[in-house]
């Protein structure tokens, strides 16, 4: 690793030379989950699992180093440290936290746990069989709850799961944001909501045609492919092995290419953070994104403000239609509203903008109370009933398109959906300081012009990194901290 200007006090130096091997073996890591879901063949998962399991214990032994942790202790005790240095601090204790306080035994026990319960939440999901999943949820919410306790909270044991993915939120912070959604979102749902589905849905295109679209449209807009790539996987994901590897994924179906579009636009905004952290911090625990929300944020923010504008719809037509030759035969106004349909659903992942709140809104009430201890999981298909219909109008009719639909809760991740939330709230409140700095920045997407903006959103969030926490980070580059105004404000103007 080369020196830099960014880290001078000797604890600090010393701490990144015995971070190395650490940030090594976490990237081979990296890479052969995405080599996983990429390129492997099928019978190459069990050896895959077994790779796994013992470059994970490896990484346990590192971070639980007693040299490691005396180092992070005297940076931490250090007078006059950088905000790098306190950042490098502060993301260390982080990731040594879940290491040094949940006993090793409690963490060995879940990981069993949750490579058996993730087996059979599928075949629960493939089954509609709530009954082959429930005892494993049952026994995870114990030993998360467990987890909880070693780790720490205020409040509410639900804190301490919410800041392993959101430092520093809270519950309290949660109802605030939900609290403030709520209505306005109903309203606008309500009076937003068409039955319809476009016709272009139903279009089926060359998936070979699709990818070429994709890779123009990416360059176009300024990825650059000596450092980035796109692969097709069955859930697309984006990872960063370095300031010169980043990779994204993406699915094609062969009809509905806006579920793909939209997907490489959403990957696409993870990875333009990545991109663009500072080369400075590479190699070091703060090259990364300050919190799962605002990684959220970056995605949502080319998904949704950037992709599903007006403006896109017409400067993306010509790279779209010459691959996608049927979009000629429809107007702009039908591509644009073909990209916003709105129609609450009972799907989180197929959700529309507006709805799509609703579905974590959902999670988050029920993850509060699975883990407060005021549900069991035998009340959760009546819980998840009740809300839909409530916040949303519908009632699941199988467990299959209900409460198991989503993988996070048998691979043990409890707080992490409201991230999601996040994400849209922070995406909003970019956009509404982007287009106060760079006024023209929706005519320039007309000529898929975003050079300027992506210059911004570098300097206010990407090159940071994780010096900041999340709520640092904000404050810093717009004075206040998640606030969804921003999030209903353009929602209105936009279906209202
Ligand atoms: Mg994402």
């Amino acid at each position: 690793m080369s020196r830099n200007s960014k880290f001078s006090n000797p604890h600090a130096i010393a701490l990144i030379e015995r971070y190395q091997p650490i940030w090594a073996v976490s990237k081979a890591m990296e890479l052969s989950g995405w080599d996983l879901e990429t390129f492997m063949p099928p019978k190459g998962s069990f050896a895959r699992g077994n790779m796994t399991g013992q470059l994970t214990a490896l990484i346990q032994k590192m971070y639980s180093d007693p040299h490691l942790l005396d180092l992070l202790d005297r940076l931490q005790e250090s007078q006059d440290l950088t905000p790098y240095e306190k950042g490098l601090a502060r993301v260390m204790r982080r990731e040594t936290k879940v290491y040094t306080k949940v006993p090793a035994k409690l963490m060995q026990e879940l990981s069993e746990l949750t490579t058996r319960a993730s087996l059979n939440w599928r075949t629960a999901r493939e089954k509609n069989n709530y009954e082959i999943f429930k005892s494993d949820l049952g026994k995870i919410i114990e030993l998360t709850r467990d987890m909880a306790d070693h780790l720490g909270y205020e409040v509410h044991p639900y804190n301490a799961l919410l800041d392993l993915h959101e430092e520093g939120f809270t519950v309290q912070d949660a109802d605030e944001v939900f609290g403030e959604l709520r209505d306005p979102l109903k309203v606008i749902l309500e009076k937003a909501a068409t039955e319809r589905d476009s016709p272009l849905a139903l279009e089926t295109y060359d998936q070979g045609s699709m990818k070429m679209a994709e890779i123009e449209l990416l360059t176009k807009l300024g990825y650059d492919f000596t450092r980035f790539r796109e692969d097709t996987s069955a859930h697309p994901f984006t990872v960063g092995i370095s300031i010169g590897d980043v990779r994204i994924t993406t699915r094609r179906k062969g009809y509905d290419f806006k579920d793909t579009l939209f997907s490489v636009l959403h990957e696409g905004g993870h990875a333009l953070y990545e991109l663009q952290i500072d080369p400075e911090l590479e190699f070091t625990p703060l090259s990364g994104g300050a919190s799962m929300g605002i990684h959220e944020s970056q995605s949502r923010f080319m998904e949704n403000m950037i992709g599903r504008s007006r403006e896109f719809a017409r400067g993306s037509f010509e790279i779209l239609s010459k691959y996608l030759p049927f979009l000629r035969n429809y107007s702009e106004e039908e591509i644009y509203s073909y990209f916003n349909h709105v129609k609450p659903g009972l799907i989180r992942v197929e959700a529309d903008e507006v709805s799509y709140n609703f579905h974590i809104m959902i999670r988050y009430e029920v993850e509060k109370q699975l883990i407060g201890g005021q549900a069991q999981v035998s009340d959760l298909p009546e819980l998840w009933s009740e809300l839909y219909k409530k916040y949303l109008g519908v009632r699941p009719n199988n467990f299959s398109d209900g409460v198991l639909q989503d993988i996070h809760w048998s691979g043990g991740s409890f707080g992490y959906f409201p991230s999601y939330t996040i994400g849209n709230v922070v995406a909003a409140q970019i956009r509404y300081h982007a287009m106060r700095d760079i006024p023209d920045m929706y005519a320039k997407v007309s000529d898929l012009d975003i050079a300027e903006l992506k210059q911004w959103l570098k300097e206010k969030v990407h090159v940071w990194g994780a010096t900041y926490t999340p709520k640092e980070l904000m404050m810093r580059s717009f004075g206040e901290g998640y606030q969804p105004k921003y999030l209903i404000n353009y929602l209105r103007e936009k279906y209202l």
